[in-house]
């Protein structure tokens, strides 16, 4: 469809042009075309090539999930049950330092891998039951430059894209950040580094040593020796089993991935898990060497604003954080959703910049917040709940986010201010306060708790006292 010169046309949706077909592309475009907008979406890998780990799945993501149309069966999400964690001595020795049993009363944990979440967004792209026009996804295409201004994809084979919006989706190693003022900021790489891997079951039933990790289903692992954390948990309906090692790289800076893609080294994984139980050394044997990712840990201050002209950034390109508990993944499906609210169907063309002013402001907020809040963090010290770690805050402020309900009631009020500015009579004013967003459903009325991190009390037993929220309805019903 050509681009309307009319920047006023209401009717026809956006254009919309996705740098990066990723979790954050995809599940943008996803709320995007929901909308009625057009979404082209172009990713510089294969379409095949999906390695990954496995990402936990808490209460805010998977409400953000829900909201565009993916649900646990979509992504072969299995439920934590029990977490058990060890302290490994120097000899190598294990001592059970907690065993918590995940009651009714527990927080809501799920885990997925990379490939099922990804699987599950793609799916629901093309679905054709889903709401909104189809949309492209186009694999193998690099952009090697954009111009905001004018909305134009410049690809690596010559050609080019217009569209009336661009997402940046691009990833920690993002393009387009470097288009947005302040974005040419540089994201610096942690001392850490972390290994991720998926095994198959099977794999595992002939190996005795490791049959802890497949006994019980539903049940996660964590040991724990000197800075090096292994945490290893169930996924894909207890098909797999998902690996993370967390260890604090400072041998200088040779593992420098800068692609999930790139292969990995199992000789220097071994090396770093030298003195752990014969049982994760048994578990780290069976990885095999493809599905192994080993990748620093980056993270950037964060950025003042995450758009100019037509270009927004999201996901990782606008917030590179340590990957904790599921949270950079959780954040860029926020972003996806909040971007769905916005980006109404009716938005003219030169109201785009307003929307993406309110999305930066509002979305910058909380990322930065749950930036701060995980820096420093271990993640083994929030499975401990020791450390630094603010339970409650955690609970409240991280996981029993809406970004749905947030995003709507922040529009609803941007809305009401604007009518003002724009001298509506008192009385539209009034209807335009009792209008419910078309998002939103009465029963999601429930108000957002935001206690200010820094007053949390410490807590060592969260995991146990995690309320699980009600989860929102879906936004994209088919
Ligand atoms: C293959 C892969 C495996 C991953 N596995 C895990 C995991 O196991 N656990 C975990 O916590 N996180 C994983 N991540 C990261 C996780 O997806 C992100 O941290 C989070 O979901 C935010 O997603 P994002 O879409 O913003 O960024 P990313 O997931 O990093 O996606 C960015 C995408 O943009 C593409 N891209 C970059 N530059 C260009 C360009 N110039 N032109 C076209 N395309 C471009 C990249 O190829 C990539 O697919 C993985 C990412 C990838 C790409």
């Amino acid at each position: 469809m050509p681009l309307s010169p009319n920047p006023n046309d209401r009717d026809n949706g956006l254009q919309v042009l996705v740098v990066g077909g990723s979790i954050g592309g995809i599940a943008t475009a996803i709320a995007l075309k929901a909308q009625g907008h057009h979404v082209k979406i172009y990713e510089q890998a294969n379409s095949h090539d999906i390695r990954g780990g496995g990402i936990n799945v808490f209460p805010n993501a998977l409400g953000a999930l829900r909201n565009l149309g993916v649900d646990l069966d979509d992504i072969r999400a299995t439920k934590v049950k029990k977490v058990t964690r060890f302290l490994v001595s120097e000899e190598g020795d294990s001592l059970v330092d907690s065993d918590t049993t995940l009651d009714k009363d527990a927080c809501v944990w799920h885990n997925t891998t990379y490939r099922d979440l990804l699987e599950a967004l793609r799916d629901r792209l093309q679905d054709p039951k889903a709401p909104g026009p189809r949309a492209d996804i186009f694999t193998s295409q690099q952009i090697v430059r954009i111009d905001p201004k004018k909305g134009i994809l410049f690809l690596a084979d010559g050609s080019e894209a217009r569209g009336h919006v661009i997402v940046g989706a691009d990833g920690v190693h993002s393009m387009c950040r470097a288009s947005v003022s302040h974005g040419n900021m540089q994201r610096f790489r942690l001392q850490k580094g972390v290994f991720r891997a998926v095994i198959p079951c099977e794999r595992l039933l002939s190996e005795p040593k490791v049959s802890r990790f497949i006994q019980d289903s539903g049940q996660a692992f964590c040991y724990n020796l000197d800075h090096k954390s292994l945490l290893i948990w169930p996924a894909s309906e207890n098909e797999n089993v998902c690996v993370k090692f967390l260890y604090d790289d400072l041998t200088g800076f040779k593992s420098l991935c800068k692609d999930w893609r790139e292969p990995s080294s199992k000789m220097k994984l071994l090396r770093l898990a030298q003195g752990f139980p014969e049982e994760c050394i048994a578990l780290l044997n069976a990885i095999s060497g493809d599905a192994l990712q080993d990748q620093p840990i980056w993270d950037m201050d964060p950025l003042r604003q995450y758009h100019v002209n037509r270009l927004v950034l999201m996901g990782d390109a606008a917030h590179p954080m340590p990957p904790h508990c599921g949270q950079r993944v959780a954040m860029a499906l926020e972003d996806a959703v909040a971007l769905g609210v916005l980006l109404e169907r009716n938005v003219p063309q030169d109201g785009v910049e307003d929307r993406f002013k309110l999305y930066s402001g509002t979305r910058s907020t909380r990322s930065s917040a749950v930036q701060q809040f995980i820096r420093g963090l271990n993640e083994a010290d929030i499975w401990r709940g020791t450390g630094a770690f603010h339970g409650s805050a955690f609970r409240t402020y991280i996981l029993g986010h809406d970004e749905r309900l947030h995003m709507s009631r922040t529009l609803g009020i941007w809305k009401i201010q604007q009518a003002f500015q724009q001298d509506i009579p008192k009385q539209a004013v009034a209807q335009l306060r009792e209008t419910p967003s078309p998002q939103q459903k009465p029963q999601d009325s429930k108000p957002v708790q935001r206690p200010a991190l820094q007053q949390m009390g410490r807590s060592r037993s969260w995991l146990s006292r995690l309320k699980s929220p009600k989860p929102p309805a879906a936004i994209t019903s088919s």
